[in-house]
């Protein structure tokens, strides 16, 4: 099984609009409400690549509710820890080719909450075969909770992909047990460096090589339509995606992670990781909706993907 954590899940509500006139009442014409939260969005398209997917994380309300109902329509396995404050909602405004986003802050969870958390993800960790853990923290929950998801998986032996930023990622980097993959892109990689970081091979290369890093096998930094760079242990590849027609690009990231996940669960060979991350990310670019893949053009973008050692 390959498990995701969503420590501050979301409604993403969708709004399409003609404009966005400030201090005015505004139709929408159209409404899409998803379960929403990076880590979701990972779900989502591991169970599209039927993996055996189950999602944890904090949840409450009525919020909660309903996403736990999309989740069962859709056949996805959730095994959430339930928490007394609503889970949040986020809005997006599709106006004008444009895209305005309001994002709640979501529940604060107390520390009981967060010990029965821990106790469910030590658990499910057993029969974890890879751990995917993706976003933001909710108030409450403290920022070493990545680093101390990380040690409770090593007991187990299982490896962890990490998409986060800020503090939680700082905090995971310094701990004892690391990661066994981060997918940061370049503004990620120049917050936690403190430095500029271009998409030139040396300023990625010099970047990645950074003592922030020792120890995380994985690092695959994400470009958009530049493909991604990564560093397998001592190995480092270019990877170089085609022209695609990219609708939305939000999720790609997510989607990449999922392909990370599911490539490691199966044990595949470098090559077959990147190209299968990199598709993932490119199919789910050509969706309107985030954290959504249709498998239909997985072959034909896969052939295209260049992969050289940099
Ligand atoms: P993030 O959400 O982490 O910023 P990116 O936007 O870099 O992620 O996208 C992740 C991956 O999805 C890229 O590495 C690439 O493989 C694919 N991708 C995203 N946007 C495009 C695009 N416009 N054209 C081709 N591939 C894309």
């Amino acid at each position: 099984m390959i498990l995701t954590v969503t420590m501050n899940p979301s409604i993403d509500i969708a709004y399409q609009l003609d404009e966005l006139r400030i201090d005015h009442a505004v139709r929408a014409k159209e409404t899409l409400r998803t379960p929403g939260g990076k880590g979701l969005n990972v779900t989502r398209v591991l169970h599209t690549l039927h993996e055996d997917v189950c999602a944890a994380g904090l949840i409450g309300g009525n919020n909660g509710g309903f996403i736990k109902d999309r989740l069962k329509e859709a056949g996805i396995r959730f095994a959430f820890t339930e928490i007394k404050g609503e889970t949040r909602c986020c809005i997006a405004l599709l106006h004008e080719g444009k895209q305005t986003e309001v994002l709640e802050p979501g529940p604060e969870a107390d520390a009981s909450e967060y010990r029965e958390f821990l106790k469910q993800f030590y658990t499910l960790s057993k029969d974890s075969a890879c751990i995917t853990i993706s976003g933001s923290l909710p108030a409450g929950i403290p920022d070493h909770c990545y680093a101390d998801l990380i040690s409770a998986a090593a007991i187990n032996g299982v490896p962890v992909v990490l998409d986060c930023s800020g503090n939680a990622l700082k905090k995971a980097l310094a701990a004892d047990h690391k990661p066994y993959a981060i997918k940061p892109n370049t503004d990620e990689l120049a917050e936690l460096l403190g430095r500029q970081v271009t998409k030139d091979t040396s300023s990625l290369k010099a970047a990645l090589l950074s003592p922030l890093f020792d120890g995380i096998h994985w690092i695959i930094v994400s470009l958009g339509k530049d493909g991604c760079f990564a560093k397998h242990d001592n190995t480092f590849y270019q990877v170089r995606v085609p022209q695609i027609h990219a609708v939305s690009p939000v999720g790609s990231g997510d989607s990449m992670v999922a392909g990370i996940a599911s490539a490691l669960a199966r044990n595949m060979n470098d090559e077959g990781l990147l190209k299968h991350a990199n598709t993932l990310g490119m199919l789910n670019a050509m969706q309107k909706q985030t954290g959504c893949v249709n498998l239909k053009d997985y072959d034909a973008l896969y052939q295209l993907i260049e992969i050289r050692k940099a």
